[in-house]
């Protein structure tokens, strides 16, 4: 059977992006069909991971550079920055993304169709594009990479104006001085940060008991005592009431009761709404019900290891399969899709995953926390590095953060890293690395690590868990001799 292309991709974002990069390289006949008509890259680029960032990045620098040299007329970030600078800042990086993207897929012979696909059969595609005009195409493999959208509210409407989702967030015409988050995750927190760097006191809502729940308990005090000292308040197990424009107070209001106080109605008057609510699979209107396709009860599609779908010749990857649903997991799996269906050995994806929180200091872990160490009986001992005692934290002036490491007492077998504090998720790489070899925190005291870096961190807490084990009363000729050699 003779089809028009070797595989047909369902959205240009990481995952659609890199499994279309990896099946060029295979000489294959790629089609990417992407619905937004004037980018390409999805939500990676366009509306979440690169513009979030690029707005954090901008925020830092003002807050760096308003701390370390104040304001002569004492004023705060935001009556001295315009908002519209950081945009700016943001929308340089996104046109240079975008184009390399474009260049990436042009260079590559990948081809494009600008419209909402749909699939049709095993082998068949639908192409609508905004004009309505239809086009068919069939492939030998079709890859859904469609991503995953936001839940709206139920009590109130984004509005793009004072109500705003993390897309209109990206477009504020001024910095706020206040602004009420509504959200309980990683995003919530992340433009909770970055709008107190800028300033602007910020009340962060969460549904949730506590915010970000995974993380090791230290690291959560840590992330805590930064939290009171900043102009971000948090409630958690909040029960939202209303949202409202207060037109003779010329502001919007956010009604909330909690449940430590369930009688008392609390209301915060603030300029802009931020809603963060959670996501789903975007599974919707794509034709899932004309292939033999299994959904998960979210909705999301039912994968294997190798992102091969109940139906043989479909594929899915990235947010539409679910959680963890990032950016930098959506790279690996669109790969190991297009390996699979072009049958070529691949490994399966690691499933020691790291992430990284890119707040302000970020938040970053991979492997076991110490409780979940201990609750699975495994005898382990944590080492430390406080930022403060960093050659490099002190040049930089970025003396908040830990780095701590879980390993095994036994044989110093590294099982975890949880790091809070500047440059967290590039720092995670090495503990990654150590982890995936199998290494032991004697890597980080018998290895030459550069200096002054933020990499010391590791070798002082590796020193510090050393010093633990050997006050635990086991000799340190006897841990070496254990623990053999990296
Ligand atoms: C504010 C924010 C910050 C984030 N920060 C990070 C971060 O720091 N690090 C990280 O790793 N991740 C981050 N993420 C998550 C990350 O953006 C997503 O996990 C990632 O983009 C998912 O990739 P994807 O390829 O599955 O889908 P997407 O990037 O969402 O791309 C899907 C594409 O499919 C297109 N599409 C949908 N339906 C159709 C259809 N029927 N036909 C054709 N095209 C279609 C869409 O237009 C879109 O372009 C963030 C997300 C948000 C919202």
């Amino acid at each position: 059977m003779s089809f028009d292309y070797d595989v047909i991709i369902l959205g240009s974002g990481p995952a659609g992006f890199s499994c279309a990069m990896q099946s060029s390289k295979f000489d294959k006949r790629v089609l990417i069909v992407e619905a937004n008509e004037e980018h390409l890259g999805g939500t990676w680029i366009n509306s979440g991971t690169v513009p979030s960032k690029a707005l954090r990045e901008a925020a830092k620098s003002i807050q760096k550079f308003h701390g370390q040299f104040g304001d002569e007329r004492g004023r705060k970030p935001y009556e001295r920055f315009k908002m519209d600078d950081l945009l700016q800042y943001k929308q340089n990086i996104l046109e240079s993304k975008n184009k390399k993207v474009k260049n990436d897929i042009i260079k590559n012979e990948i081809d494009t169709a600008r419209g909402w696909g749909k699939i049709l059969d095993d082998h068949t595609v639908e192409v609508s594009d905004h004009l309505n005009n239809v086009k068919i195409y069939s492939a030998k493999n079709i890859l859904i990479s469609t991503g995953s959208s936001f839940i709206s509210p139920d009590m109130f409407s984004i509005n793009d104006s004072n109500i705003l989702d993390y897309r209109s967030v990206l477009n504020l015409t001024h910095i706020p001085r206040r602004m009420v988050i509504v959200g309980n995750g990683i995003i919530s927190y992340e433009f909770a940060t970055i709008f107190a760097a800028l300033g602007t006191r910020v009340t962060l809502l969460a549904e949730t008991d506590e915010i970000l729940p995974f993380l090791d308990e230290e690291i959560k005090q840590e992330m805590n005592r930064l939290l009171k000292e900043s102009t971000i308040q948090l409630h958690n197990s909040i029960h939202l009431q209303h949202v409202s424009n207060n037109k003779l107070r010329t502001c919007t209001e956010v009604g909330f009761k909690t449940d430590a106080d369930p009688d008392r109605l609390q209301v915060v008057e603030t300029e802009h709404v931020l809603y963060v609510g959670s996501r789903t699979p975007n599974t919707s209107k794509i034709g899932v019900e004309n292939v033999d396709l299994s959904l998960t009860e979210d909705r999301g599609i039912k994968v294997d290891s190798y992102f091969r779908t109940s139906a043989d010749s479909i594929y899915a990857a990235g947010d539409v399969v679910g959680s963890p649903a990032q950016a930098s997991v959506s790279f690996v799996q669109g790969r190991i899709a297009a390996l699979s269906m072009f049958n070529v050995e691949s490994n399966k994806m690691n499933e020691s995953i790291p992430y990284g929180i890119y707040s302000i200091p970020e938040i970053s872990a991979i492997g076991m926390t110490e409780k979940d160490a201990v609750n699975q009986g495994i005898d382990v001992t944590v080492g430390r590095a406080y930022y403060n005692n960093l050659t490099q934290a002190d040049i930089n002036h970025e003396r908040e953060g830990l780095l701590k490491l879980v390993f095994k007492t036994d044989d110093l077998k590294l099982v975890g890293v949880h790091i809070i504090g500047e440059q967290a998720a590039d720092l995670i790489h090495l503990g990654q690395s150590v982890m995936a070899h199998n290494g032991s925190i004697r890597y980080f005291m018998e290895h030459v690590l550069n200096y002054p870096t933020y990499s010391e961190a590791y070798r002082i807490a590796a020193f510090n868990g050393m010093n633990r084990v050997y006050k635990a009363g086991i000799k340190y000729e006897k841990i070496l001799e254990r623990s053999g050699n990296d």
